[in-house]
């Protein structure tokens, strides 16, 4: 893959940057999830392309500045040590890395690597699931230090589920993964952020922490990996901090990590690593039979 070429799919991945989402569309949340690898179409001369780790290393195109991996870093923040959804306050410049989706082998490990190199540590929502399919890969993020959450079993939209049926979603999605890693799973992410009232009242009830997302790195859609830092480096610019939304099941989200993690290095942020606060024992209930049975108001 040239450089030229390269340079041509930046060109066109900026263009359609603009009309990729529609104002107020907050379906833009909604992420690719797949648990099988797409089939990959035959790439036209006109198509953005991804970059090659190696040349991805070499410098970030937006800036023109060499990435420097090595260090020493100064990224790492405090560690939040969070009981419930109203702990995770952050300060300006603060920001909290997720990943959702995996684990996917191959991806997440690169994840993993950039984000040794730079100290810091980041909070994996898995699916069952995946967890499942790749239990090795789901063992190295938790042995890596990083924070893991669930985020249902099969990926579905739980708005076009019953209660009963979603709950059992959450549950089993949260039980499979605590299963594959050894430990249990406290925080869950809704799939496509389909939430409601009643089900974030029923996954606190059931001692789970909700993550929201301030700001959606949109790494689900085609583009390139340049595009993807550029695009969420200037949404953290307008918020100041946040929880990032990423996926580690996109090879251009491990290919533009370096890039990110660098500008907002320069830039002064601090990555904060979340930490579950055990407030009471955690009960050893079958919590797949609470969710059908307990009623929430
Ligand atoms: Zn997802």
């Amino acid at each position: 893959m040239t450089f030229r070429l390269l340079l041509a799919g930046l060109a066109v991945s900026l263009s359609l940057v603009g009309c990729a989402t529609k104002p107020g569309n907050d379906a833009s949340l909604k992420t690719g999830f797949a648990a099988e690898e797409p089939q990959r179409k035959p790439l036209k001369a006109s198509d953005p392309v991804e970059m090659e780790p190696s040349k991805w290393m070499v410098a970030d195109l937006e800036t023109r500045q060499a990435i420097d991996t090595n260090g020493p870093h100064r990224l790492a923040g405090r560690t939040l040590e969070v009981a419930s959804l109203r702990d995770i306050q952050l300060a300006d410049k603060e920001v909290v890395l997720t990943f959702d989706d995996g684990p996917a082998p191959g991806k997440t490990e690169r994840i993993l690597a950039t984000l040794d190199k730079f100290g810091v540590k980041a909070t994996f929502m898995m699916v069952g699931e995946m967890a499942q399919a790749h239990p090795a890969t789901a063992r190295e993020v938790f042995a890596h230090g990083d924070t893991i959450g669930s985020h249902t079993f099969h990926h579905p939209d739980l708005d076009k589920m019953s209660f009963d049926m979603a709950m059992a979603e959450i549950m089993r999605g949260k039980n499979a993964v605590a299963k594959v890693i050894g430990t249990e799973v406290p925080f869950f992410r809704f799939p496509y952020l389909a939430d409601s009232r009643r089900l974030r009242n029923a996954v606190a009830a059931r001692d789970l922490i909700v993550m929201d997302v301030d700001i959606d790195s949109k790494d689900y859609f085609s583009s390139t990996p340049t595009a993807v830092a550029t695009r969420t480096m200037n949404d953290l610019r307008k918020r100041g901090r946040g929880i990032i939304l990423m996926h580690d099941i996109h090879q251009r989200t491990a290919a533009m990590l370096p890039s990110l993690l660098s500008r907002m290095e320069k830039e002064g942020y601090k990555v904060v690593t979340l930490k579950y606060k055990t407030t009471a024992p955690t009960p050893a209930t079958n919590l797949v039979a609470q969710a059908d049975t307990k009623m929430v108001r």
